[in-house]
């Protein structure tokens, strides 16, 4: 390339290399960054517009050096070149002294800096065109190596003003300089530019301004200007924002379901204890049957929601436990028959013979899955038979039971085109149809999602206007073949058998302590009720208890504090049991570790709070 250009001079040869070498690099540095997608703000801004200008600035400067062995021909080319060139390196050098102001500064005043120095520009630009440029021809040259006069003088006191303005902004953020590398290459800059002004004074003809500016951009770009780096910067800063959003998000949902479970509590809590009353008309005792209904379907919609807020937010965890395969599903059985209401419906339930007696696995979720499936085709069914049936293959050398259960009803059915949204958040098919069905469009979305995370499957098969097939494909760990004895998990109220026993109540809200007493009304327990944690440590010291149901959310001393100075009282030995309208994270798992010896959600449903009461006092 050198060579082709036919030029004399070592000088000349020297600094075109040098012109050719930046503008090979210079265009590989702007391919390389606009081809990647780059944050769009100040600092970037000022560094796409110095990449591109010093292209123009290479491109000027090996145009003069072309066009200079014809100065003598066309002069006025020469002249436009060495204006142009001129312009733009006081514009390159305005850029970093804009770049250098905004590292250093408030960017409340970045704007002004600005304005100030596209005005300077602007005069200096005229003051350029007027002031005459003069061209040094070496004896008995035809070309010129270098340019000087007034004009060029000119640029240099321009140039000297603004390599001061950058060494004051250094100097006065001098502390920062050491940490912040984005001062980095304005420093390199200002040094080489020293150097090169000594050079040039011994050397006029090697011009090394191109150069210098090449390798300042090519530095900034691997320092502080690399659109990666900023990237994960950027990524990260999102990433935080995004997490403190999704802790807030959870803090509030476990809020709500906090106040909104409190006061379904005394709903559920009054409209039951009016569905014992003998004494009530049958139209008033329907009216607290459907309050009771519709408290129920809030409930799970407030469920719904927390448990998706909770798989999205990766904070569902699998808590495997020991249990009882048949227990579970002959409860889910008798869960769902009431839900059938008075439709003409078979419910048909069949469990194959090989089924292992103790299974280990997340049995609270194997119950939410299955209870969904079977709820659904209790909804969506008119008429006809629902069919659960539970098959499973044992494998020995993995020691696992893969349960195969499927739920198969002579419902609606669903469209072919309906099945791929069916496990979508939100979304209800056949909204026309559905609109006297309770529901959410969430229940198979957290099923699928359940059964994700447990490594299991879902699949379904459906006939539109015939009905569906629901099968789920779940992998348990075996842990006895043999099924223990009272394998039949009994869930009809018990009253009877509680007599001489003293509970305890502890709660700060009237209505719940109204609730509870109610409640356990018939039971005919000797039952004593206090608002604080302060007041359960007095009385606990004075009297003996059976039981003790705690509030957890309580002011000043909350029920896990309670607990842990009552467990800190010689001899104390009553268990208690947690009584919480925090749902969200509220596994009893939680409970039981922080201490209690059982866990009751509110609203309190009467059949686990009686499975809980036999527990301790039969
Ligand atoms: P929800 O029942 O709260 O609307 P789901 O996510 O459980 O939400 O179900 C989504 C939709 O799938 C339902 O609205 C219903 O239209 C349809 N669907 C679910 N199960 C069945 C079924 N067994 N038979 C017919 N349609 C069903």
């Amino acid at each position: 390339m050198v060579l082709l250009i036919k030029v004399d001079g070592d000088y000349m040869n020297i600094t075109m290399m040098f012109s050719i070498t930046s503008l090979f690099y210079i265009i590989v540095l702007n391919v390389i960054y606009f081809s990647k997608k780059n944050v769009n703000n100040r600092e970037t801004n000022i560094y796409s517009t110095i990449l591109i200008a010093i292209i123009f600035g290479v491109l000027i400067e090996l145009a003069m050096r072309i066009a200079a062995p014809f100065y003598n021909t066309a002069p006025i080319i020469s002249d436009i070149l060495a204006k142009g060139f001129l312009v733009y390196t006081l514009f390159w050098f305005s850029l970093i002294t804009l770049y250098c102001f905004l590292v250093s500064f408030n960017e409340n005043k970045y704007l002004i800096f600005k304005k100030i120095l596209i005005i300077f520009n602007i005069i200096c630009d005229i003051i350029f065109m007027f002031l005459p440029i003069k061209y040094h021809f070496p004896e008995r040259a035809i070309y010129y190596t270098y340019t000087l006069g007034p004009a060029i003088n000119f640029l240099y006191v321009c140039v000297f003003l603004l390599i001061l303005l950058n060494i004051l902004f250094i100097i006065i953020n001098f502390k920062k300089v050491y940490h912040n590398k984005k001062y980095y290459p304005i420093i390199i800059t200002l040094i080489l530019y020293l150097v090169a002004a000594v050079i040039q004074n011994r050397y006029p003809e090697l011009l090394l301004n191109i150069f210098i500016q090449s390798f300042t951009t090519f530095i900034m770009y691997f320092t502080i200007e690399n659109p990666d780096i900023k990237h994960i910067n950027e990524l990260n800063l999102a990433k935080d924002a995004a997490e403190k959003a999704n802790k807030a998000k959870t803090e509030f949902l476990s809020n709500m379901s906090h106040e909104i479970r409190t006061p379904l509590n005394a709903i559920v809590g009054f409209s039951e204890c009016m569905l014992e009353q003998n004494d009530l008309s049958k139209e008033t005792k329907g009216f607290a049957k459907d309050i009771v209904d519709a408290s129920n379907n809030l409930l799970e919609i407030v469920n719904g929601i927390l448990d998706i807020s909770k798989i999205e937010a990766n904070k569902m965890e699998i808590v495997a436990k020991e249990y009882n395969p048949r227990e579970v599903f002959n409860s889910l059985c008798k869960l769902v028959k009431p839900k059938l209401q008075d439709k003409p419906i078979e419910f048909k339930y069949t469990c194959c013979e090989d089924l292992p007696g103790v299974l280990k696995g997340d049995v609270a979720k194997v119950k939410q899955i299955i209870l969904n499936i079977l709820t659904n085709a209790a909804k969506y069914t008119e008429s006809g038979q629902i069919e659960f049936i539970v098959n499973c293959i044992n494998r020995r050398d993995t020691n696992t039971c893969l349960l195969y259960v499927s739920v198969k009803d002579t419902g609606r059915g669903i469209k072919k085109e309906n099945i791929d949204k069916l496990f979508n958040k939100f979304e209800r098919i056949d909204e026309d149809r559905n609109t006297t069905i309770e529901g959410t469009g969430l229940g198979l979305a957290i099923t699928k999602s359940l059964v994700e995370m447990m490594g299991g499957r879902i699949n379904v098969v459906s006939k539109y206007g015939e009905g569906s097939t629901f099968r789920v494909y779940l992998e348990q760990e075996i842990i006895s073949m043999e099924v223990p004895e009272n394998n039949v998990e009994e869930i009809e109220i018990d009253y009877n058998g509680f007599t001489n026993k003293k509970i305890l109540v502890v709660d700060d809200s009237l209505i719940n302590l109204k609730v509870a007493q109610n409640i356990l009304k018939p039971y005919n327990f000797d039952l004593v009720t206090v608002k604080s944690g302060m007041e359960a440590l007095d009385i606990a010291k004075n009297q003996t208890f059976d039981l003790i149901l705690m509030d957890i959310m309580m002011p000043k001393m909350n029920g896990i504090e309670c607990l842990n100075s009552l467990r800190e009282m010689p001899g104390f030995n009553v268990p208690v049991v947690a009584l919480t309208a925090d749902a969200i994270e509220g596994t009893d798992e939680k409970y039981k570790s922080a201490g209690f010896d059982d866990y009751l959600s509110k609203p309190i449903d009467r059949y686990l709070l009686n499975k809980v009461l036999r527990k301790f006092l039969k």
